[in-house]
């Protein structure tokens, strides 16, 4: 909640708490505009949502699916109410343009509408044993109490594709979200708590990762860790959770490769390639990031999209006109540009990828297209997560499908193709969680799961009905008439 003298506090056991310490939210697009001040939480802040958490999980773990989905629908609606009020925070604070901010709101309300009736359909199985006279009941049970970490590129979506579940199934949830971005998950857990959710179910801890989030993964009364973020980081918590054996689920990078053959429509290979590799400012994991073009229609794909490129209006996340936002921050802003210095050094030549002055402090960035590149250029391997993008010239199908797979990720890949043949065999030998046809590597339905393979992902699929592998627990019973 907000209140003038601590900013925007805490939510622990049903109570809005001060951290101590606190944080300003700065808006990318402008670092003279402070969102505010959020709470900065120590790893004790933890230890008091765990044990409101425990408290409160009894009774959560056994309500009616009819609570559990009224409170989901209602934060549903009020999201998509919201949406354009909401979209602008997330604009302001993470520098996602308004379209792009304001569709992300939509799809969150969206993520826990459909998660509200799941909540009604949790189904079991009941067979005959091979034993006459049992039977056997297979039933689905809330984890416990589940920790979500999650990233600023996606400071709603995330946030909710994972709170939603995890509450429908009757888990209890402790959210950290990024320190840089923690106004979108505060919308949450304020709408949470105003629809009803019971004290100690939902609990909103904001603070450092190494410190809020290392407790939650160390803290033995914590399930389960569904993590959405970096490699490193996911890597470590991982071996932490296997140590502890806790459950544990990650998403993490990408390097996903977009595929452009000789008889793709240039109309609608260049559109999705430009989609794919530059709005969100490229920091989507499911960006297209390895522009792989076969020799016959290279030329005129590089033209067309280079034109198109340098036609994008980089500028304030918040005026309408503006196509591509800042770059979150200045770490991240200085990592892209040594990026592209780096594709220079490596032989590529780089078209864009300068330090934009809009006069204004921002951290903005032009696009930038790296061509001539190969796929063992460490700009090809290492995930960028900046507005840029590399174009591999290869000579056939054969080769396009081998340099795409010749990755450690595997979260997306893409074919633009109009030969039913070769996207058929794409969509088969790609080793990624989902791939597109004609379509950006970018841009998922909420309904269905999300994932990867590889470096890329571990554990259970997130979102649509897949989620429930995560988020409960089997139990097989056998009953035999006493
Ligand atoms: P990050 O640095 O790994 O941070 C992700 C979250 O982990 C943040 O909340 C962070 O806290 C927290 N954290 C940091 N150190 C921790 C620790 N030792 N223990 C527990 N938690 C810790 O990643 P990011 O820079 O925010 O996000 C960008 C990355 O996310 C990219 O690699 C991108 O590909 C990936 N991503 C993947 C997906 C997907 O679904 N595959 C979706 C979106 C983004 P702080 O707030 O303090 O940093």
């Amino acid at each position: 909640m907000k209140d003038t003298q601590d900013g925007f506090t805490n939510l622990i056991g049903g109570e809005w708490v001060t951290a101590g310490a606190t944080r300003a939210n700065i808006n990318p697009s402008d670092t003279s505009d402070v969102i505010g001040q959020y709470a900065s939480a120590e790893a004790t802040a933890v230890d008091a949502a765990v044990d409101a958490a425990k408290a409160a999980l009894p009774a959560w773990a056994e309500a009616s699916p009819q609570l559990r989905h009224d409170i989901l629908d209602a934060v549903g609606s009020e999201l998509l109410a919201r949406k354009d009020e909401i979209g602008h925070l997330l604009a302001r604070e993470e520098g996602k343009i308004l379209a792009e901010a304001i569709g992300e709101t939509t799809r969150a309300g969206q993520v826990f509408k459909f998660f509200a009736g799941e909540a009604l359909r949790v189904a079991g199985d009941l067979q005959p044993s091979v034993r006459p006279g049992i039977d056997v009941a297979v039933t689905r049970e809330p984890v416990g109490i589940v920790g979500l970490i999650t990233p600023w590129n996606f400071p709603i979506a995330i946030p909710a594709w994972k709170t939603a579940p995890a509450l429908a199934y009757g888990n209890c949830v402790i959210l950290k979200p990024a320190d840089l971005t923690p106004g979108c998950a505060h919308v949450i857990a304020e709408a949470l708590h105003r629809h009803g959710c019971p004290p100690g179910v939902f609990n909103l801890v904001m603070g450092r990762g190494s410190t809020v989030g290392e407790a939650m993964v160390t803290h033995p009364d914590i399930d389960a860790i569904s993590f959405t973020g970096s490699v490193a980081t996911g890597h470590r918590i991982a071996e932490t959770c296997g140590r502890l054996r806790k459950k544990v689920q990650l998403e993490m990078g990408g390097k996903n490769p977009m595929v452009v053959l000789d008889d793709a429509d240039l109309s609608v290979a260049v559109p999705a390639c430009l989609n794919g590799t530059f709005f969100s400012t490229g920091q989507r994991c499911t960006a297209s990031s390895r522009l792989i073009v076969t020799e016959g229609i290279h030329d005129a794909f590089v033209d067309e999209l280079t034109r198109q490129m340098q036609a994008l209006t980089v500028g304030d996340a918040r005026d309408p006109a503006t196509q591509i936002g800042p770059v979150v921050d200045a770490k991240q802003l200085q990592s892209n540009l040594d990026y592209v210095a780096l594709a220079r050094q490596e032989g590529a030549e780089v078209m864009g990828g300068d330090r934009l002055d809009l006069n204004k402090d921002g951290f903005y960035q032009s696009p930038a297209l790296f061509l001539g590149t190969t796929n063992d250029m460490r700009i090809n391997r290492e995930e960028i997560f900046g507005p840029c993008g590399s174009v591999i010239k290869v000579t056939d199908f054969d080769a396009a499908l081998a340099v795409a797979n010749d990755t450690e990720f595997g979260l997306s890949a893409g074919i633009c193709t109009t030969s039913l043949k070769h996207a058929s065999a794409f969509r088969r030998r790609s080793q990624v969680g989902m791939v597109m046809v004609n379509l950006p590597t970018a841009g998922v339905d909420y309904h269905v799961p999300f994932g990867g393979r590889k470096g890329s992902s571990y554990g259970a699929r997130e979102q649509g009905r897949y989620a429930v592998e995560f988020y409960t627990a089997v139990k097989t019973a056998y009953i035999a008439a006493g």
